[in-house]
């Protein structure tokens, strides 16, 4: 079956946060000041159990989901995560699953993710100066930890990896050129990110974001681009190919070249919310509905309510949603995995 929304998008992908815990505080996504010893995560028994997100992942796949990505916080420091990735990667109908982290734990996770079948990795790395990587973490881990981690990660079997790169202007525009050099040849895809104003800490101004086309600008000068057909035309990301080498790389431009038309995901919170956008202010409690007894039934027609109603477009009305409107606070980027 396949659900389609207020503006005509199906239900595809799923992302689900597993935690909202971090071991970094990148002041992007969650700021120290804001998430220190003192800050109230969720408590333990708040986290959907394993058996309650195979429970509603089944009921999402008889919906059309096929894609599904663990995010948190950060997914690894999830207790047995490898088993939850075998139990998700057993159900029928998922065709892809992937997670995304931002590296420090992954060398000693990255046997026991393949083992488990994970499909695809995500690694968050914002550059390779270590200076700049330690203002960009919140002073946390290194370069050589997250450097180590998709070695390991190679070494276990995984072949193409992704690299996110947020990219903030007057902060690490000036290494973009080292993370393509570093990457160049290699079978794993650089994606330089649009810096967002997703959630209500990061303190966001236009000013501080480089645009894809500024970027794709600098790369073209000394590795010259070719741009590739859109095949899977959900991708939020423009994939390049070097013209003289191998090798992809990939823009997402949320903030330029906003991709709502194209937008199939729902984000599942760490406790069991629904948010239909990176920049919903309100999660339907899924989790509630599930501890309360709810049937499976009941659960797939909450979910049904909520897409078939969805007509989130914000990052194609960005400016005029801050420019008028005093909104509710956002949902942070640590809750919802991105
Ligand atoms: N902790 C993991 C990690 O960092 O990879 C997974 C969760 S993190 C929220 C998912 C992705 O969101 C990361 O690649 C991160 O760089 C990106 N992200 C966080 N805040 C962002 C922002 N303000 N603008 C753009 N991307 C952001
Ligand atoms: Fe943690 Fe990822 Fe957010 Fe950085 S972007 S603070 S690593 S959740
Ligand atoms: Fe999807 Fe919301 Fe992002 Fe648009 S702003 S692409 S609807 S998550």
């Amino acid at each position: 079956m396949s659900i389609t929304d207020a503006l005509n998008r199906p239900l595809r992908d799923l992302r689900i946060s597993l935690i909202d815990r971090c071991n970094c505080r990148c002041p992007y996504c969650m700021p120290s000041e804001g998430f220190h010893q003192a800050y109230q995560f969720l408590d333990k028994k708040e986290w959907l159990s394993f058996e309650e997100i195979v429970r509603l992942v089944r009921i999402f796949v008889s919906l059309g989901v096929t894609k599904l990505r663990l995010t948190g916080g950060e997914p690894l420091l999830r207790p047995d995560i490898d088993e939850l990735i075998r139990q998700l990667s057993a159900i029928k109908g998922v065709d892809d699953l992937a997670l995304t982290t931002n590296g420090f734990l992954l060398k000693e996770w990255a046997p026991r993710l393949k083992e488990a079948q994970l499909g695809r990795l995500t690694v968050s790395l914002d550059t390779l100066d270590e200076a700049i990587f330690r203002q960009m973490s919140g002073q946390q881990g290194s370069v050589k930890d997250v450097l180590h981690g998709i070695c390991a990660a190679e070494h276990a079997g995984f072949d193409s990896i992704k690299i996110n790169c947020v990219v903030q202007r007057g902060i690490n525009d000036h290494t973009i050129l080292d993370l393509v050099k570093y990457f160049y040849g290699t079978p794993h895809t650089v994606r330089f990110i649009e810096y967002m104003d997703v959630g209500n800490q990061n303190h966001w101004e236009n000013a501080q974001v480089v645009a894809s086309s500024e970027v794709i600008s600098l790369i073209d000068a000394q590795f010259p681009l070719q741009r590739l057909q859109i095949t899977q035309n959900r991708s939020t990301s423009e994939t390049y190919r070097f013209k003289e080498g191998k090798g992809e790389i990939g823009f997402i431009s949320s903030v330029t070249k906003a991709f709502c038309g194209t937008c199939s995901r729902l984000r599942l919170s760490a406790d069991g919310k629904m948010y239909p956008c990176l920049f919903a202010t309100h999660g339907m409690d899924l989790g509630a509905h599930l501890r309360g007894g709810a049937t499976d039934e009941f659960l797939s027609h909450l979910i049904r309510e909520l897409w078939i109603k969805r007509e989130d477009h914000y990052s194609e009305i960005r400016s005029s949603v801050r420019n008028t409107s005093k909104t509710s606070p956002k949902i942070e980027m640590f809750q919802i995995g991105g």
